[in-house]
């Protein structure tokens, strides 16, 4: 029996988790009611509140929201990285998970995330395997003192049955796989004597290198220059595409989202706000921030020297987090002793998309045309 599925086994017996297999229509990551909150001397943050969303296999989603807003918290609740102050304390994220190593016809089961310990071999084994991380600043993710290519080896034997011979033509062919020429010099140089763009294409063929069917992108486009950032994302869009690799692509701006997304998931204070497919989001919006959001990103049809429309106010902080519907203080559809007083729910509007406000609601909306965003109101904080 594969060890993999050994272990599922035996974390099945030992946690009841169900071995039910996945059905051909089902996702590859769910996430349902996540809440993961940091305890800190000051008090609590609720830095995830409640968070569902899925992934389908080969489709990529975009999570977008400000800084602060829960994005890449969510991302570590998933793969189990939290720092020590924070902890998951409630809901559920569940993978498909090939139960033969990285054999893409293996048999499949679901295997409870939130279930496992960090540390756990399992845990180690998902992480890499089948989903890695593509982290924001690649100069901090490979260590100055040694090769790029040994870093990348390294996890290859972690998690393949290969040679080291095997393991460093794997890594030569990743490395021409993302598009850095002469991949066998490459290949042994440290982290530091590559310039931004090819430190990130490393970075990408790191987490390309044990074949993992989930990688999680977490901005990896805001460290280097506009050129560069072009040409991560049509890779990234290609090897998506050529691999059938599904991304979570974290991100604040939505020209990425445009570009990179099938489905989007908008965040606000550690709540999903909206999420819907793509084409949904961008030209029926219902949501107050994702509608001013779209506002307030340039167009080549702006007019010159015309401010950009920007969202009123800032996000809260965390340790004070507003009463009622996050957004409230800063929105132009608020209604007083509703959006203060409690927290809407997530309503469903069709074709798979949701929104979480009460604008929307059958006993709190409005009787006017809800869709249009309406002059500001009297707000409260
Ligand atoms: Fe605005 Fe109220 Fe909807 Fe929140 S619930 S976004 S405050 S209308």
């Amino acid at each position: 029996m594969p060890i993999i599925s050994k272990l599922v086994n035996n974390t099945v017996a030992k946690t009841g988790i169900t071995s039910a297999p996945p059905g051909p229509n089902d996702p590859l990551l769910r996430v349902e009611d996540l809440r993961a909150y940091f305890y800190m001397d000051e008090g609590i943050v609720k830095a995830v509140d409640g968070v569902s969303f899925e992934v389908h296999p080969g489709k990529v989603v975009g999570i977008v929201g400000e800084s602060g807003c829960g994005k890449s918290v969510t991302m570590k609740a998933i793969l189990q990285i939290l720092e020590p102050t924070a902890k998951i304390v409630s809901g559920k994220v569940s993978l498909r998970m090939r139960t033969g190593s990285d054999d893409p016809n293996s048999a499949e089961e679901w295997i409870e995330l939130t279930r496992q310990k960090p540390n756990s071999r399992i845990m180690r084994r998902i992480r890499g395997a089948e989903i890695a991380l593509i982290p924001q600043e690649p100069m901090a993710a490979f260590s100055p003192v040694h090769t790029v290519g040994n870093q990348i080896m390294e996890t290859i034997l972690l998690h393949r049955k290969v040679s080291k011979a095997e393991a460093r033509q794997i890594a030569i062919d990743v490395f021409r796989a993302v598009g850095i020429s002469m991949p066998e010099q490459r290949i042994d140089s440290y982290s530091w004597e590559l310039s931004g763009g090819l430190r990130q294409r490393a970075i990408i063929a790191m987490a390309l290198s044990c074949n993992p069917r989930l990688l999680i992108a977490d901005e990896p486009t805001t460290a280097i220059d506009v050129t560069t950032q072009a040409q991560i994302l049509k890779l990234l869009r290609r090897l998506q595409e050529e691999r059938q690799t599904s991304i979570i692509f974290i991100t604040h701006d939505l020209g990425v989202i445009a570009q990179m997304a099938d489905e989007v998931v908008v965040m606000y204070l550690g709540m999903v706000m909206e999420r819907g497919p793509v084409m949904t989001i961008f030209k029926d919006a219902r949501h107050p921030y994702t509608q001013a959001l779209l506002r307030s990103i340039p167009s080549v049809q702006s007019t010159p020297r015309v401010k950009l429309p920007t969202i009123a106010g800032s996000i809260a902080h965390p340790f004070n987090r507003p009463s009622g519907c996050p957004f409230h203080p800063r929105c132009t559809r608020f209604m007083r002793g509703v959006c203060n007083t409690a927290e809407p729910r997530m309503i469903p509007l069709g074709d798979n998309h949701f929104v979480n406000c009460f604008l929307y609601s059958q006993e709190t909306a409005p009787a006017a045309d809800t869709a249009a965003p309406a002059a500001p109101t009297e707000q409260s904080a």
